[in-house]
């Protein structure tokens, strides 16, 4: 068995889906279980309706249902298939529209029916195309969440869940389509795992299922030694750990979400992320241990709009567990640090600037400790790869090059067995620093 997850750019329009045929086509001998996201730009548009219609617009809906419309339309599929999801997201618009207010569970419930009509849509025109297939809207499956709006988690005992019904309910003639990003709670209450998580259903599934490899199908040749969009000479990365993109996910390698590593860690089921627009690539592979001999460094991820806090404090000389209490702040007011730097009288981190105002709540507690300042517009870049603890000279290289181009760098943390090796800098001088540590680490 291998799941197939679909982003939003390979199922954007009959062009995408034409190819996505052909794809899962030459799987059908290794029963495929497809997970699809919305078309491209439906999420964002749903998502914009929702805040529209919370502004008083009562017809916000009928720009995503034209969209969906339009992609539904050069499939060839009835329009009875979606009417009834267009009534229900003109229905959500009107009762947003009353109550002034998009919250979470409102947002949710919006965003869905990206997922849920390309599914049906999807599975519409396989069929007609000579692939028997289904859509299934995954909670009918099994698939039964956490109340965690916008951050849903699938309850314990999914997987059980999952595999009974699949075997139970998808019928054995038919590939499933079925929806990303969404689920449900115990309440009947529509949830999502969070913005682009189709790629972690897809390994949840995966792993529920007992994939034999899950196939994350994507617009690039799997995973690049950096962005393609800033960077032009990036390279696929043939093979990489499970640990290397993990790292590279949290650090906005906008390939892989960041949660969509562990299901896949949990069941050891290797994960290849693919080229939707160029099928006969092998693309990378990710898995628990990698071949000997790989080259130190695998790529460069960054993340901007960070925050970094410092904290300077002489109360920090010579204490035992001064770095307790301060975490003990950070840890009750909910900030997310990612990166800590720490010396004999002072102490830096960094979170994603989204956790301001937590951050905000957290400053008030931490000047009971010594001066608080707080930076923002920063990045966090970050050279990855399995063997640097291992390779000498690479922290030379780095910094040298970053020097050499007249980059600052404010704050370095690299620890003992570590496969990351991070700075942070200013968000101005981030599209030069890529570039150049891509040209001295890998041109
Ligand atoms: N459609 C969802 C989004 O745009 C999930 C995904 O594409 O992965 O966030
Ligand atoms: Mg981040």
């Amino acid at each position: 068995m291998v799941v197939m997850k679909f982003g939003g750019s390979s199922v954007a329009d009959k062009e995408q889906i034409d190819k996505v045929l052909a794809i899962v086509r030459t799987r059908l001998g290794r029963k495929p279980v497809v997970v699809s996201s919305a078309h491209k730009g439906m999420t964002n548009a749903l998502i914009a309706a929702a805040h529209a219609a919370a502004s008083g617009d009562t017809n916000a809906g009928e720009q995503a249902i034209k969209k969906q419309q339009a992609v539904a339309h050069e499939l060839g599929c009835p329009d009875a298939l979606l009417a009834p999801f267009y009534d229900e997201i003109r229905v959500l618009v009107r009762g947003i529209a009353l109550l002034k207010e998009a919250n979470l569970r409102a947002l949710d419930a919006m965003a869905s029916f990206g997922e849920r009509m390309a599914v049906r849509a999807i599975a519409d025109y396989f069929t007609r195309k000579g692939i028997k297939s289904s859509a299934w809207d995954i909670w009918d499956l099994g698939f039964i969440t956490d109340s965690n709006f916008g951050a849903a988690l699938p309850l314990p005992g999914y997987e059980t869940a999952m595999r009974d019904a699949v075997n139970k309910l998808v019928p054995k003639d038919t590939v499933p389509i079925i929806t990303g990003f969404v689920g449900k709670n115990e309440a009947g209450e529509i949830t999502t795992v969070g913005r682009n998580g189709s790629d972690f259903t897809g390994t949840l599934v995966g792993a529920a299922l007992g994939s034999d490899e899950i196939e994350i199908w994507t617009d690039t040749d799997g995973v690049m030694t950096a962005d393609p969009r800033v960077i032009a000479g990036v390279r696929s990365i043939p093979e990489m750990t499970f640990a290397e993109a993990a790292e590279l996910a949290n650090y906005g390698s906008r390939v892989l979400h960041p949660s969509s590593i562990y299901p896949a860690v949990k069941r050891n089921i290797p994960v290849r992320v693919l080229n939707t627009n160029r099928p006969e690539h092998p693309g990378t592979v990710i898995v628990r241990d990698t071949s000997d001999g790989r080259e130190a460094l695998t790529s460069i991820a960054y993340d901007d709009k960070q925050a970094v806090v410092s904290i300077t404090s002489t109360q920090m000389l010579g204490q035992v567990g001064f770095l307790a209490k301060v975490f003990d702040v950070i840890g009750r007011n909910g900030v997310d640090v990612d990166m800590i730097a720490t010396s004999e009288v002072s102490v830096s981190m960094t979170t994603n600037g989204k956790n301001i105002d937590k951050l905000n709540g957290a400053i008030k507690e931490l000047e009971q400790f010594g001066k608080v300042v707080v930076y923002t517009d920063k990045t966090i870049l970050c050279v990855v790869g399995p063997n640097l603890s291992g390779t000498r000279g690479i922290g030379a290289k780095v910094l040298a090059a970053l020097s050499g181009a007249g980059i600052n760098i404010d704050m370095v943390s690299y620890g003992a067995d570590s496969i990351n090796f991070s700075m942070v800098i200013d968000d101005r001088d981030t599209p030069k620093a890529v570039a150049t540590l891509h040209k001295a680490l890998f041109e």
